[in-house]
């Protein structure tokens, strides 16, 4: 099974992939978890990305498309996987269309995480990321047992570079204008759907649980 997350940034899309990777034994592929990672090893992509991810801005396709076409080609994405951040812009989903083409193949769900933008700047100024593991927590809605500190592995969580506020306006000013047109491009594919997102975590995984079942 192949899916992708769609939504604002801060919508839920990290949250709920991890919850769809796990329950269905699929490997989760966040983008920006990978360029973190590249960033935290100060690797030469992590540096070009840099750049542009402290702006609130895309990492232009050309890199984005090649770091995410390397990984999907790794022996555990044969049976599947939870896209989590890509595509983020049309030429994106048309690269990953064409390769999966070829193998005669097609996205079988674009999930849709709607949540209004009034909401997104909350989410994200509480929003507390691990950069060792990937984990995410929310300092009131989704805290982790120990304040400050990693459910999974221990480290420090931190507020990311691009979550303070003036960056969040911008992220989500380019998610409007270049990712929301990919909510048409899906629809026209009929795959895709959506699911309120504006409710309670384990709510919305229910939501998206019926849809794939
Ligand atoms: P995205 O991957 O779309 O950027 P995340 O999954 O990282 O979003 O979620 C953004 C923030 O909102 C995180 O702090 C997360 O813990 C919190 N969060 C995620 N889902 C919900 C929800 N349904 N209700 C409230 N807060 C949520
Ligand atoms: P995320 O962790 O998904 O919120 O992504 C954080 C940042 O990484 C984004 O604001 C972009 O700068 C960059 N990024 C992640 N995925 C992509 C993508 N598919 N295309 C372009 N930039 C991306």
């Amino acid at each position: 099974m192949k899916i992708i997350m769609l939504g604002a940034p801060g919508a839920g899309k990290g949250t709920q992939a991890k919850m769809i990777a796990q329950s269905y034994k699929l490997p989760h592929i966040s983008t920006g978890d990978i360029f973190r990672a590249n960033i935290k090893e100060g690797t030469d992509l992590g540096k070009e990305a840099k750049t542009y991810m402290d702006e609130g801005k895309l990492v232009p396709d050309e890199l984005t498309v090649r770091i995410l076409l390397d990984r999907v080609a790794k022996g555990d994405c044969k049976d599947g996987y939870v896209l989590d951040g890509f595509p983020r812009t049309i030429p994106q989903a048309e690269v990953l269309e064409k390769e999966l083409e070829k193998l005669g193949d097609k996205v079988d769900y674009a999930i849709n995480v709607d949540v209004p933008d009034e909401n997104i700047i909350n989410r994200m100024s509480g929003r507390r990321a691990c950069l060792k593991c990937g984990a995410t927590y929310h300092i009131k809605h989704v805290p982790p047992k120990k304040e400050g500190i990693c459910d999974v592995c221990g480290s420090e969580l931190v507020l990311r570079d691009d979550d303070k506020p003036e960056t969040v306006k911008k992220r989500l000013d380019v998610y409007h204008e270049q990712t929301q047109p990919l909510i048409e491009f899906y629809t026209k594919r009929d795959v895709l759907k959506t699911v309120n997102g504006n409710a309670d975590p384990k709510d919305v995984f229910a939501a998206i649980k019926e849809i794939l079942d």
